[in-house]
């Protein structure tokens, strides 16, 4: 049941579970406990949607580079970052996991895989694509082809994934929005733990939890963490916390001058699979790569790129909307008319071929996502001088460029130019490379890619993370956190279907502890 604490006051309430943030992870999780029949309540700073595209509350300090992630790159509401996010599913590759630094195995984390497809109503199937005869005999010696999921854009937003749950009007579930975590009295004992909300209108819940879930946004559960350790100064906070922050970094690494239109779309559009669910081809250096043995995980994929009024842009728009869960406006639909001609051919493409078409005039960009060069020197602290709307610091993010990055980036576009020259790719499309020195002058204003990775990582003990491999905090033992930021490193892919199984996992180690506890209870009780 949703409750808005701009309505009500002096609250106080009390559950097992507390989870921060009805974002992504967060009603993921919640689903799981209603299902499993755990009280739970959520707290959500935002509203029921987020209709400005900067929160407010998403203020930070830059000392670094400029972090564009911070204002644009997260949503503050029910359904959080999933109501704008592209929905790219994706593994990382084993090679992107070291186990020297994770304490977590490759199966470990992707055991729920399954089922979490089966949520977001994705087919299954593997994600790499082995059948080299199907994709024009592409040799896959220095580069593996692989193909995200992405569902629908409806279920794209996990509001409207678990909309049941969080609408029913049974007390499992309680999400409170407009309800901003603000203070905590942590219990490291069995006794609840206390964490207090307010709204920006002064009202405040009160909230009892046994076990609290941070789930706020990689950012934001790094400043909560670091919020704790101010308002619990006793304990000693981890020496990683908040170091290791990172993103992938985009680069543009070539131009393509198209000679066989529509065998390059063909190719590399979206191709359209059951309940709405699309996938296309990207290219990801191969675990025997000697690039990626050096270590730069990435993966490269076509840029289809439009005019904002164009009609492809316009449909885009529509299906947006669909997932912010708001119409069209009339001059989006207007677009759309004025584009009848591709709407047609887009349609015969979408039930002739399955794929997407794209419109002839589009340029078409190839584009890189690296891991950056992770060091422990990018970090988020909290601000000795800017506070937020609650009166506690903001965060402090101070995120550089390491200038070796151009290097990384100019050796794997020669590879990858390599490839695309010696491959039937070369007679579908001209390779024209971005020139070196122009890559070098970008690189240091080189945009992040809203995946902040590594500021509250999992390590083997408390000298090299501040989460263990169940997510639970090592100094808080009854707080647990879920967000990219515990990643140790955000691998060659898009990171967010490592976090939903992680959330996945995480429910399922609270559910199987507060059941055995019931369980034992009962025994006592006969
Ligand atoms: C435009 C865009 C495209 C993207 N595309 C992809 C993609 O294709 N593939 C991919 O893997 N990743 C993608 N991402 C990243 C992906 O969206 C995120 O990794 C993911 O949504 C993060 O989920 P989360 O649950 O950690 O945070 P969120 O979904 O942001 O949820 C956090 C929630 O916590 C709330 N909150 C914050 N602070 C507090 C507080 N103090 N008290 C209470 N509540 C609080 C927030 O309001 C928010 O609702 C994209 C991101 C963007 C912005």
């Amino acid at each position: 049941m949703i409750h808005d604490l701009r309505q009500i006051s002096g609250q106080s309430i009390s559950a097992p579970i507390l989870i921060i943030g009805a974002g992504t992870a967060g009603l993921l999780m919640a689903e799981q406990f209603y299902k499993a029949g755990i009280r739970t309540v959520v707290i959500e700073s935002g509203g029921l949607k987020q209709e400005a595209e900067v929160h407010p509350y998403n203020h930070v300090v830059l000392s670094g580079d400029a972090y564009a992630g911070a204002a644009k790159g997260r949503f503050r509401c029910l359904g959080g970052t999933s109501t704008r996010w592209g929905g790219a599913m994706i593994p990382f590759l084993r090679e992107d996991m070291d186990p020297q630094v994770w304490p977590i195995s490759y199966e470990q984390i992707l055991e729920p895989l399954q089922e979490l497809e089966g949520i977001f109503q994705l087919n299954p199937g593997p994600y790499q694509l082995t059948d080299t005869s199907a994709y024009m005999g592409i040799n896959q010696n220095e580069f593996i082809l692989r193909a995200a999921k992405w569902p629908s854009f409806k279920l794209r937003n996990v509001a409207n994934l678990f909309t049941q749950s969080i609408h029913s009007d049974d007390d499992l579930l309680d999400v409170w929005i407009n309800a901003h975590a603000c203070e905590f009295n942590i219990e490291r004992s069995e006794n609840p733990s206390q964490v207090i909300a307010k709204s920006n209108n002064g009202n405040i819940l009160t909230i009892h939890a046994n076990q609290i879930i941070l789930a706020a946004g990689a950012i934001e559960n790094t400043r909560l963490h670091l919020l704790l350790h101010q308002q619990h100064p006793k304990i000693d906070p981890p020496a990683s916390l908040g170091h290791f922050f990172h993103d992938h970094i985009s680069a543009w690494i070539a131009d393509v001058k198209v000679q066989k239109t529509n065998a390059l779309n063909r190719l590399f559009g979206f191709q359209f699979e059951k309940n709405g669910v699309m996938r296309n081809l990207r290219f990801e250096l191969s675990p025997s790569s000697s690039l990626r043995i050096q270590g730069a995980p990435c993966f490269i994929n076509l840029v289809y790129e439009q005019s904002q009024d164009s009609g492809f842009e316009s449909l885009r728009k529509c299906l947006q909307g669909l997932q912010k869960g708001k119409w069209p406006e009339l001059s989006v639909l207007w677009g759309l008319v004025r584009a009848t001609p591709w709407l047609l051919k887009a349609l015969f493409w979408r039930y002739f071929y399955n794929t997407l078409s794209y419109p002839n005039d589009s340029q078409i960009k190839i584009n890189l996502v690296l891991e950056q060069i992770i060091s422990s020197g990018n970090f988020i602290g909290l601000s000795k001088e800017e506070a937020d709307a609650f009166g506690k610091p903001l965060a402090n993010i101070h995120w550089k460029i390491d200038p070796k990055e151009a290097n990384r980036i100019i050796a794997i576009q020669k590879s990858f130019e390599h490839l695309w020259n010696h491959s039937p790719l070369a007679e579908l499309g001209q390779f024209l490379a971005i020139p070196a020195n122009e890559i070098e002058k970008k690189i240091l204003s080189a945009p992040d890619t809203y995946h902040p990775c590594g500021s509250t990582r999992m390590g083997h003990t408390i000298e090299t993370g501040v989460v263990d491999s169940n997510l639970r905090s090592f100094a808080f033992p009854n707080v647990s956190t879920i967000s990219t930021s515990v990643l140790p490193n955000a691998g060659g892919s898009n990171p967010t279907l490592m976090m939903l199984l992680l959330a996945l996992r995480l429910a399922k180690d609270h559910i199987s502890k507060i059941q055995s506890r019931q369980s034992n209870e009962l025994k006592t009780t006969d």
